[in-house]
């Protein structure tokens, strides 16, 4: 199997370098910017001439360097992505408008964002010398020292540069590989596990209990004041700079720490499971769960992010990543005899089936029936499972997580609890 590959270094251009590479910037956020203007512009006047919209012959990049000379200046397959960019952009904003996944329409780029281009590697005009650890971009004629220890072997596809608000910069470099991967034909049970991704924890299950160690939370009142000491520095100011700074950088430090937590975490998950179960994520559900709730628990409680990451991992080593459809009423079965609560409310932590007389923990509950659900999904791609007899199967991806966690949460955090 053919797949994409990504690996980011972080680089450090010299003050020359840097000046070309805010230039290209620059560039490429310019030309993004005309192009969504003229696609704007020609939009409202001739909206209600649908035939002519769209057959509407928008300027190339090649016609934007002629009307500004100055873009000849940089990479022209920098520019050439811009273009690429745009079109992905639309067509994404487009499908979304016949799905039910709305994708909003493209932004204008600000030069006070994250900057990045992306440049294609053709006739070998990106090399890197893995001894010296420098990398040569096009158009920038010297050699761009970086830090990382990995050494790439197959051919590069694309590059893209990037610049963060902390004022650092990265390479995140595309490459094709062929990797042979024999998926897992026969299973056994207690290698699999289901995981409703619930509010108070991150993760639950019938065995495990997961508390979210909340980065962003635990550093709440720190962000606050940073960004109450910004709002009181005069616009246009170098102490303006200096705190916007010291706030990205804040930013930047949790955002590694929750990263490194979740990557540890779904290395642990698919090298001890065979299949996790998980519920597809419903994304309007979540937007509710979002509302008028400060920032700093969105950016912890990253779903989206965790079943991305684990997808990809599970794949590579050959297990199983079973979704469960929306339409699943996991919380309102009884994971007992199925009796279906139509009254539960999110409010009901806890519930008593009417029919079994069960006592069930919402998440727990919705837990078990994900996984007679998910069974269920790998039985009909043909996938055996070894039932487990007796007790209660394996436990050794607990101590993995637990050590990994434990050591990033902070001190009033409690860590973790399995059970
Ligand atoms: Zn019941």
């Amino acid at each position: 199997m053919r797949i994409n590959y990504a690996y980011k270094f972080r680089i450090y251009p010299n003050q020359e370098q840097q000046a070309l590479l805010t230039k290209t910037f620059g560039c490429c956020r310019f030309l993004w910017n005309q192009m969504l203007n003229e696609r704007k512009r020609v939009y409202q006047q001739l909206k209600h001439d649908k035939e002519k919209l769209y057959t509407y012959k928008y300027k190339t990049e090649k016609e934007y360097k002629v009307l500004f000379p100055f873009l000849k200046e940089v990479d022209s397959k920098a520019l050439q992505s811009v273009t690429r960019n745009l079109n992905t952009a639309f067509q994404k904003f487009f499908d979304g408008l016949k799905n039910t996944r709305k994708i909003g329409y493209p932004n204008f780029k600000s030069q006070k964002n994250k900057q990045s281009y992306t440049t294609y590697n053709t006739n070998n005009n990106i090399k890197i010398d893995f001894e010296t650890k420098r990398i040569k971009l096009p158009k920038i004629n010297t050699w761009v020292k970086y830090r990382n220890e990995q050494v790439i072997t197959e051919p590069i596809k694309h590059v893209t540069v990037s610049k963060t608000k902390s004022g650092k910069y990265f390479i995140s470099l595309l490459v094709e590989c062929d990797i042979d991967i024999s998926q897992k034909k026969i299973i056994k049970q207690s290698k699999i596990e289901a995981f409703d991704m619930s509010a108070p924890y991150f993760l639950i299950s019938e065995r495990i209990k997961m508390n979210n160690p909340r980065f962003y939370r635990s550093e709440e009142n720190r962000l606050k004041r940073l960004h109450r000491r910004l709002s009181r520095k005069k616009k246009g100011s170098s102490n303006r700079k200096k705190s916007q700074l010291r706030l990205a950088r804040k930013y930047d430090t949790i955002s590694n720490r929750k990263n490194d937590w979740l990557h540890k975490l779904t290395t642990c998950f698919a090298q001890e499971y065979d299949a996790i179960i998980l519920e597809h994520l419903n994304i309007q559900g979540m937007q509710q769960f979002n509302k008028g709730i400060s920032k700093s628990v969105t950016l912890d409680f990253s779903w989206a992010q965790f079943v991305s990451t684990l997808r990809y991992k599970i794949e590579r080593n050959g297990r199983h990543l079973v979704l469960v459809e929306r339409f699943f009423p996991s919380s309102k079965l009884c994971s007992h005899c199925g009796w279906k609560n139509l009254e539960l409310q999110l409010s009901d932590r806890e519930w008593i089936c009417e029919k079994c007389s069960t006592v069930h923990e919402r998440d727990v509950n919705a837990s078990k029936n994900l996984l007679k659900e998910g069974l269920k999904i790998l039985q009909t791609n043909n996938i055996t499972i070894i039932p487990t007899v007796g007790t209660t199967g394996s436990y050794a991806c607990g101590d993995g997580v637990r050590l990994s966690i434990r050591k990033q949460s902070s001190k009033k955090q409690e860590s973790t609890a399995f059970r």
